[in-house]
């Protein structure tokens, strides 16, 4: 086990009907710690920008739109192999093959729609979390 860090994006799906909370009380439960946190409006640079390495998708466009359709709240979450636990915590990419339990399976509208984002490396996660946040407003 070791202690790290991921990035978790809660998407403008969730916060639209409400469940920052029972979000967060899932992600707590787990036994992660939010350590950083901060709803904002993303814009298309930057939902085009942390989403480019799909950008040859066909569903990238309307990712983009999605993602910018309302507020996100951007997190950072500390814990045991946060990285991978956090994954199995949010549950598969489409909430029709989600564990029961999981936050997508829970809570998620579609494969778009998912309702929460999770790093998929430790090495990803550093670069995402330094995408949104200043060290300083990380508090371990
Ligand atoms: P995320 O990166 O958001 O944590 P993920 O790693 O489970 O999700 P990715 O393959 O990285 O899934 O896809 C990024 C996001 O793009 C998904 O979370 C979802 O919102 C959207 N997406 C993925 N596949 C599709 C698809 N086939 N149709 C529409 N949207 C999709
Ligand atoms: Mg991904």
């Amino acid at each position: 086990m070791t202690m790290q860090k991921t990035f978790s994006i809660i998407k403008p799906d969730a916060t639209r009907r409400n469940l920052t909370g029972k979000i967060n009380a899932t992600i707590e439960a787990a036994g992660l710690r939010i350590i950083a946190q901060k709803r904002v409006q993303l814009t298309q640079a930057q939902a085009e920008g942390f989403y480019a390495v799909h950008k040859e998708r066909a569903f990238f466009n309307d990712l983009v739109s999605f993602m910018i359709s309302g507020p996100v709240v951007v997190q950072v979450l500390e814990g045991n192999d946060a990285v991978a636990k956090y994954r199995e915590v949010m549950g598969a990419t489409n909430p029709e093959n989600a564990d029961a339990g999981t936050i997508r399976k829970e809570f998620a509208e579609s494969i778009e729609a998912n309702s929460v984002h999770g790093s998929d490396s430790l090495e990803n996660a550093a670069i995402e979390i330094a995408y949104f946040f200043a060290q300083t407003e990380i508090v371990g």
